[in-house]
């Protein structure tokens, strides 16, 4: 057992197949949760103007303390069309143009709040003034190529006027759930029937990683209908099975990949669970072959099918993210294996692994909120001992 692949070595091996889709334009607004393609720069600095910190009064620092004239008002978007001279005050609010001759802005609370004439308090040079640029510059790269675009990026390329950037383009990610005991949630079961949750559960993972998920039918372990499945699946540009890759008599679809074309990369790594994962490879399309046993086939899929995702979007750093974290109780480590333990991230910020951790315990893998790698050893890692998880 101590061959098989590592996690590390496998994932490399599946990054060494992706090629990365080619870019499209997208609009900024909804380019949340996509990956940037190019780097995207400011078209105008930022804030574009000098503009006030605060509602109140721009003044020359000078001037102050000292009763001044009102002289104009600058709101948000009507600047004042007159300047600022010696003795005198122009109203303005926060985000209004600062005044041609004026340096400083006292705030409302520091005057009298006159109208013809205000009393101000002493300000010095610059203050609750934003100086035009002092957030971003124009040209300059507000966020950089391969980085993922969250709320706050979006946020910013707006701000300076960006409208459209060049993102990775969403794969398409065929999901194909194989077994002849799978129903549909909503049907009655037969005996000896599930139902079927790897293909739901694969097509919002998907989702989450940016791709396109089409869920396939559920295939009976056929030899005909199976083939005739893969084939179609293999249309996409990511093909991710479930279930048959194991050593029984109805698990066809590694065999069934190979006629068809598929180069096997590798099959089985050194992860509990999800030992019996396949990647394979048919010209640019990556397939994904994940064993049946739900909880495998979430974790199979953080750890391969999420970072080749990335990738295929132009990620810079595809890769499960791990956090340091601690645990709150002791694990019994697996001697050949790697694991990656459901557990439940306290308020206390430990790591207590939650009860249940068969591969087939979906059901109890809904109280965990990350997987924690408990690397593989004799014994056991002790409560408090450092670990490394990935949030789920
Ligand atoms: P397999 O990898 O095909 O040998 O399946 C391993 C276990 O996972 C079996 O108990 C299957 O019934 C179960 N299983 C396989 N596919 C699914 C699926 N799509 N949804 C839920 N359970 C599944
Ligand atoms: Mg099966």
């Amino acid at each position: 057992m101590s061959s098989l692949l590592t996690i590390d070595d496998a994932l490399a091996q599946v990054l060494a197949h992706v090629r990365a889709l080619p870019p499209e334009e997208v609009a900024v607004a909804g380019a949340a949760g996509r990956i940037l393609a190019a780097p995207a720069a400011a078209r105008t600095d930022l804030p574009p103007f000098d503009s006030s910190a605060m509602d109140g009064y721009a003044v020359r620092a000078a001037d102050t303390p000292g009763t001044l004239r009102v002289a104009a008002h600058s709101a948000a978007g009507r600047p004042s069309t007159v300047p600022l001279r010696p003795g005198e005050a122009i109203g303005i609010s926060t985000g209004a143009v600062l005044p041609e001759g004026a340096d400083a802005v006292v705030p409302v609370e520091l005057t009298d709040g006159g109208g013809a004439e205000v009393r101000v308090e002493r300000v010095g040079p610059g203050e609750n003034v934003r100086p035009r640029g002092g957030d971003v510059r124009a040209g300059e790269t507000i966020v950089g190529a391969g980085m993922p675009l969250g709320p706050a990026r979006v946020g910013a390329l707006a701000a300076a006027g960006v409208a459209t950037v060049a993102c990775g383009s969403r794969p398409r990610v065929a999901i194909l759930p194989t077994g002849t005991e799978l129903r549909a949630a909503g049907e009655p079961l037969g005996p000896g029937e599930i139902y079927e949750s790897n293909g739901v559960m694969l097509a919002a993972q998907v989702r989450r990683a940016g791709g396109l998920p089409e869920l396939l039918g559920v295939v009976d372990d056929d030899e005909e209908a199976t083939r005739a499945a893969l084939e179609r699946g293999l249309a996409a540009d990511v093909l991710v099975t479930s279930g048959g890759v194991s050593v029984g008599p109805h698990d066809l679809v590694r065999q069934l990949l190979a006629e068809l074309g598929a180069v096997e990369v590798f099959w089985r790594v050194a992860v509990k669970p999800g030992k019996p994962v396949a990647f394979a490879t048919r010209g640019p399309v990556l397939v994904f072959g994940l064993p049946g046993n739900p909880v495998s086939s979430l974790v199979d899929f953080e750890l391969f099918v999420r970072p080749a995702l990335e990738a295929l979007q132009g990620a810079r750093s595809p890769a499960p993210r791990y956090l340091p974290g601690r645990l709150a109780a002791p694990v019994r480590r697996s001697p050949g294996r790697d694991q990656l333990v459901r557990a439940r991230l306290g308020d206390d910020g430990l790591l207590a692994p939650v009860a249940g951790q068969g591969s087939h315990m979906i059901g109890r893998a809904v109280a965990a909120d990350a997987l924690v790698l408990v690397p593989r050893g004799d014994g056991e890692l002790g409560a408090g001992a450092d670990v490394r998880f990935i949030t789920l």
